[in-house]
């Protein structure tokens, strides 16, 4: 077996953050990586290009391969971002091989979310400085289309902050496809040409990216206003069932915020949790192991009621 990787942060973020020194707020994300990102506004033009090319896809309409494809590709990418951007490369809630969280770092490329440590470094900053104005990445408080998107726009937070994420940065093969993330979407372009040609590669890669898109966004956006809170945290998080289900678990929002160290983000088993359930068998499978619960002193602490 491949060496197992011991560098999971131990629970970096699950403790209040406490008063941001400048330092820290000043995290710097603004030196794009790679000639991709740092040809301007070619990415912002893409994201809006891929949406217009939805209205194309619905123009021409789909075939049964077609829906079926973008479904299955939907799901596939949906877990490389909960199950590996979110759940392993920004919190460490599991451990696993390096072969495996290289072939985890892939699947998450081909999401078109840029790179595993720039999704990272940004998604850490976020628990640190949640729903702070000016400080935290996509706060609900700078409206609901910033949070949604509107961050996305802004230049400021291209880049990646290494310091952010030194626990991942001293694996080359991830600094490498953190800068060269382009070859994520193209790899899967070529999949869907393979599979569907023209009209693969609009309904498996255009619009299941699209979809994508904002139901990852949604947790940073309708996840801070819809829903109810279980646990008092110092943001706004809520838990969402309709999200929940959308986003494979991560619409237990408040949950995450209480403890976000679990690989598990349903505490209960009436929480639906798509991700957790695929991560029980990922380690049934000897793939990944050590998957953290929430200890039960915390499933009862802080509670609204
Ligand atoms: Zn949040
Ligand atoms: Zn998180």
């Amino acid at each position: 077996m491949a060496q197992p990787i011991e560098s999971g942060i131990e629970s970096p973020l699950s403790s209040s953050p406490g008063a941001p020194t400048p330092g820290e707020v000043g995290a710097d994300f603004s030196e794009a990586e790679g000639w991709f990102a740092r040809a301007g506004a070619l990415p912002k033009t893409l994201y809006l290009s891929l949406h217009a090319l939805c209205l194309v896809a619905l123009w021409n309409g789909p075939s049964p391969g077609d829906l079926a494809l973008c479904a299955g590709m939907f799901f596939v990418r949906m877990f490389g971002i909960t199950g590996g951007y979110h759940r392993y490369f920004s919190h460490k809630s599991f451990k696993t091989s390096r072969v495996f969280q290289f072939v985890l770092a892939l699947l998450g490329l081909t999401a078109t979310q840029k790179g595993p440590l720039w999704w990272a470094s940004h998604h850490r900053h976020h628990h640190k400085y949640s729903d702070q104005p000016g400080i935290d990445v996509h706060s609900p408080k700078e409206g609901f289309l910033h949070s949604h998107q509107g961050w996305i726009f802004n230049g400021r937070w291209d880049g990646t902050d290494i310091e952010q994420v030194d626990d991942l940065a001293r694996y080359p093969e991830l600094m490498w496809i953190n800068q060269w993330h382009i070859v994520g979407p193209v790899m899967l372009g070529v999949i869907c040409f393979a599979i569907g040609g023209w009209s693969g590669v609009l309904w498996g890669l255009v619009v299941s990216t699209v979809l994508l898109w904002h139901a990852t966004y949604s947790i940073n956006s309708l996840a801070h206003v819809w829903g109810s809170r279980r646990y008092r945290t110092k943001d706004t998080s809520r838990n969402n069932w309709m999200l929940a289900l959308l986003t494979f678990g991560e619409g237990w929002h408040n949950n995450h915020h209480h403890y976000c160290a679990s690989a598990r983000q349903g505490f209960y088993w009436w929480e639906v949790d798509v991700t957790y359930y695929i991560l029980r068998v990922l380690s049934a499978l000897g793939l990944i192991w050590d998957l953290r619960e929430p200890p039960s002193h915390i499933l009862r602490a802080n509670r609204v009621r």
